[in-house]
């Protein structure tokens, strides 16, 4: 007979460990979670929250803007890094301080420090053995830099929060969320920024349009954007680097910053120990209830690559969680599953991109409608708004929708609600409007474009 420390024995306290332990401590279970770093992983510390507070900062400049036109005169505005950073670190202290709390208040053991799986029960933190009926990792992920020489004075995601100071001039490489995201927050902020992507799209996993529109929306607010291009080299000559461009360029910069994607955290976790498989990119096996080929051994959240976002690692730790100490057997649907883009402007996306839909159903229709705000009528920005919704025309359900504009994230969260009901297009057209408002030309484009 087995005796065990703990029923759960969680690694990694970022946003999917805490949910699971704390759920299946409330199921009753003896949890104990072990963390190395902060408690709040990469969403609270170098991701998500400190990314969007930065985004609020970076938007002031063009609300000072807008601002004038309606009748709004402004003195000389000035903007200070070191205030920005020093009240976000304050939010954040505070959330890993409520992250702690939640732990406690759910009677879950935190353990300050690194873990290493040392069996298929047993977990080692500090010299400590722990003996675990269950096992979960949720150690997320890390941004990677691309091979070239000199990458190492490139920074990531994760320096970038702690930047000394603004810079002057930086040059993002990458085209995907996090690229687009914090180049809009330096140029935001007032730093000429030069975004490089390899191929001649951003967003790609993202219907193509979404890409398309925002890279002219980010150019018109300055960002410079070169496709089909990469960095070369980068060299440095006192404060100032110099970045070669495979287009034969040269940039002087004070910061480059790869955004180049992430991989998992499974370094040092002692996998081998329990003889744990991982995928070529480092992922973590599981099946289809979180499960690794180690029957005690579970993994969610960013270390298994399936969809890197917090909420999916919610729901991931809370099935984990239900299934081991609720005799659930609930399994995660990853269809639907709508997302936002921080950028300047704001993008959403939901459900099938029209490419996708294209190719699992025989006939589509396509809405879409591209128009100026009401609020940029008086405000003179010449900012313009996408949005696009996708439909089966055999059975009229709403299979996509996606937008580019201001709170896209606000908007498309009830659309989801709507999607995962299974909303056909006569429902969406039945759906009286909130005018003005620009979320109502969702429920008032009644013309196919294709
Ligand atoms: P992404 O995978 O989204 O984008 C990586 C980008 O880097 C792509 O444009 C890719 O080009 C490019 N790239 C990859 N390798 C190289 C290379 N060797 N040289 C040059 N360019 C390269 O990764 P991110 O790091 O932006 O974000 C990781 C994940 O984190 C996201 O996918 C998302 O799930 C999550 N996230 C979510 C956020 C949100 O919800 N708002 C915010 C931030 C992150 P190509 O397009 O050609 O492949």
């Amino acid at each position: 007979m087995h005796t065990y420390d703990y029923d759960l024995f969680t690694i990694g306290a970022g946003s999917g460990g805490v949910r699971a332990s704390r759920f299946a401590a409330q199921y009753g279970a003896r949890v104990a979670v072990a963390e190395a770093g902060p408690l709040g992983g990469t969403c609270v510390n170098a991701g998500c929250i400190p990314k969007k507070l930065m985004s609020y900062a970076a938007h002031y400049h063009e609300d000072f803007a807008d601002a004038a036109g309606f009748g709004w005169s402004m003195g000389e505005q000035q903007f200070d890094w070191a205030t920005l950073i020093a009240n976000k670190d304050k939010e954040i202290a505070r959330l890993n301080g409520i992250y702690a709390q939640i732990l406690t208040n759910a009677k879950v053991d935190i353990i300050a420090g690194h873990a290493q799986i040392i069996d298929a029960h047993t977990v080692a933190v500090n010299g400590k053995h722990y003996r675990a009926r269950h096992i979960l990792i949720a150690t997320g992920g890390h941004p990677i830099r691309p091979e070239l020489p000199g990458s190492e004075l490139g920074i990531t995601s994760d320096e970038f929060f702690h930047l000394p100071a603004l810079p002057r001039r930086a040059v993002v490489q990458g085209g995907g969320y996090i690229a687009v995201e914090l180049a809009s927050i330096l140029n935001g902020l007032g730093c000429q920024v030069t975004l490089v992507q390899r191929g001649n799209q951003i967003l790609r996993s993202m219907d193509a349009d979404l890409g398309h529109f925002l890279i002219a929306e980010m150019r018109k607010k300055g960002v410079e954007i070169a496709l089909d291009t990469k960095i070369d080299s980068i060299t440095a000559s006192g404060e100032s680097k110099h970045v070669t461009l495979s287009d034969g360029r040269t940039l002087d910069s004070d910061c480059i910053l790869f955004a180049t994607g992430r991989k998992p955290n499974v370094r040092g976790l002692g996998l081998e120990n329990a003889g744990v498989l991982v995928s070529e990119n480092g992922a973590i096996i599981v099946d289809e209830h979180f499960t690794t080929n180690v029957d005690s051994i579970y993994a969610i959240g960013d270390v298994i690559d399936r969809v890197a976002l917090t909420p999916v690692a919610l729901a991931e730790g809370m099935i984990v969680a239900a299934n081991l100490f609720q005799h659930g057997r609930k399994l995660m649907s990853y269809e639907n599953i709508a997302t936002a883009v921080f950028s300047h402007p704001n993008v959403a996306t939901l459900g099938m991109t029209e490419a996708r839909a294209r190719e699992k159903h025989e006939h589509v229709k396509i809405f879409k409608s591209e128009f100026k705000a009401l609020k940029h009528t008086l405000s003179g920005s010449t900012e313009r708004c996408l949005m696009k919704m996708i439909v089966d025309t055999n059975t009229d359900r709403v299979l996509g929708m996606h937008m580019v504009g201001a709170d896209a994230g606000e908007i498309i969260q009830g659309f989801a609600v709507a999607m995962q009901c299974g909303v056909t297009k006569a429902q969406v057209d039945a759906t009286i409007g909130v005018h003005p408002t620009m979320a109502e030309e969702f429920v008032t484009m009644r013309t196919a474009v294709v």
